[in-house]
């Protein structure tokens, strides 16, 4: 008998059933072709057709203003740890970040790379548990931009409020919770995301620009580093990730037919809820340090109070379908992901799972 798996995974994760079973059908010959889309030419009109139609999807999606650039990189987000400072700093002597937690800390190991880094501000006077309020931040006028992790995907702490910083442009490394809710993309300078959380396969980097942020990278700039490359190219100097591309813009399409980023939020509210509640229930079998309004509606992490416990825990979780539940090496306990592709349906027997397993062993 088939059981019905649900993936809790951080990234690489879960992709919807139906888009991957679209991928399936289509994969030795894409729409009469006679070509899988891997055997394309980037340059070909089939492959300029599938780009230009992702392109356009995401820009729907999101309602991204004229004046934004839509760019198809690689490298992942780490990447763009470096190549935001190599293009964003023009010529000032400073960039300023907000640390809420491990991936924030790393954006702004890689941006001391290339200048001197300004904390704006910093949750680490209380483990990382919440996002700073704008009025506790100290941002120097003439920065170059102000760096923000907009979901820290291993602590769970979301932001729940875009600052306002003026002229200073803001930018934000969205890779675990684009897509997840409707986003105003004009009080951004730059967003960028790695595709595989929320947008699909790994090898794909979104980069989401401002028309006047491009073109300022240094002139010693590796070309493939340097966001005016990509924009004036269309993201096809060189060979792009073209399956990535093309299953990213499924993904695209499958959000669109479900009523796009409004609906998408709805759902994913319900869905982190159930989980929360859950937690907050258990009276203290399980703990999710968080602050409520910073709580993550993409990953759950949560400890057992009793560790001696998470062997079990994840074996019970496997046996009724419920894989890659194990929480980050560097945090431990558990940590449930919950990307726009986890059904509610997988979340609701996550939850239920929870509360059986405290009544058994509480
Ligand atoms: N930023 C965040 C918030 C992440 O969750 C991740 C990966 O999980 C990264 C950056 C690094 O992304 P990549 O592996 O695409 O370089």
């Amino acid at each position: 008998m088939n059981q019905t798996i649900f993936n809790f995974s951080a990234g690489p994760a879960v992709l919807p059933h139906v888009v991957l079973e679209q991928v399936q059908a289509e994969l030795l010959d894409w729409h009469g072709s006679g070509m899988s889309v891997m055997e394309m030419s980037h340059r070909g009109p089939e492959f300029m057709k599938i780009a230009a139609e992702a392109e356009q999807d995401i820009r729907d999606l999101l309602d991204i203003p004229a004046n934004y650039k839509i760019l198809f990189l690689q490298g992942g987000a780490t990447l763009q740890f470096a190549m935001v400072p190599l293009n964003l700093l023009r010529g000032h002597g400073k960039a300023s970040y907000v640390q809420t937690g491990i991936w924030s800390k790393k954006a702004i190991a890689e941006a001391r790379r290339f200048t001197a880094v300004e904390i704006a501000a910093s949750n680490e006077d209380r483990h990382a548990s919440y996002v700073p309020m704008q009025a506790d931040w100290q941002v120097s006028p003439d920065t170059a931009y102000v760096h923000i992790t907009g979901n820290e995907t291993i602590g769970g702490v979301e932001f729940d409020f875009i600052p306002d910083l003026g002229d200073i442009p803001l930018v934000s490394d969205a890779s675990s919770h684009i897509l997840s809710k409707p986003m105003d993309v004009s009080r951004f300078g730059l967003i960028y995301a790695g595709a595989q959380k929320n947008i699909g396969p790994a090898g794909l980097t979104l980069v989401i620009v401002r028309d006047d942020l491009i073109g300022h990278a240094p002139a010693n700039t590796a070309t493939m580093l340097d966001y005016a490359v990509y924009a004036k190219e269309e993201s096809m100097h060189n060979t792009p990730p073209t399956f990535a591309i093309y299953v990213a813009g499924l993904v695209f399409k499958w959000l669109k037919q479900l009523g796009g980023l409004e609906k998408m939020a709805e759902i994913n509210a319900r869905k982190a809820r159930l989980l929360y509640d859950a937690i907050d229930e258990s009276r203290g079998f399980y703990a999710n340090p968080v602050e409520t309004r910073n709580r993550s509606r993409m990953n759950v992490p949560f400890t057992l109070a009793d560790a001696a416990m998470d062997e079990a825990f994840l074996k019970g979780a496997r046996s009724h379908g419920m894989i890659q539940l194990k929480g980050h090496r560097s945090v431990g306990g558990m940590r449930a992901s919950i990307y726009n592709a986890m059904p509610e349906i997988g979340v609701q027997i996550l939850a239920d799972y929870l509360r059986d397993f405290a009544r058994q062993h509480g």
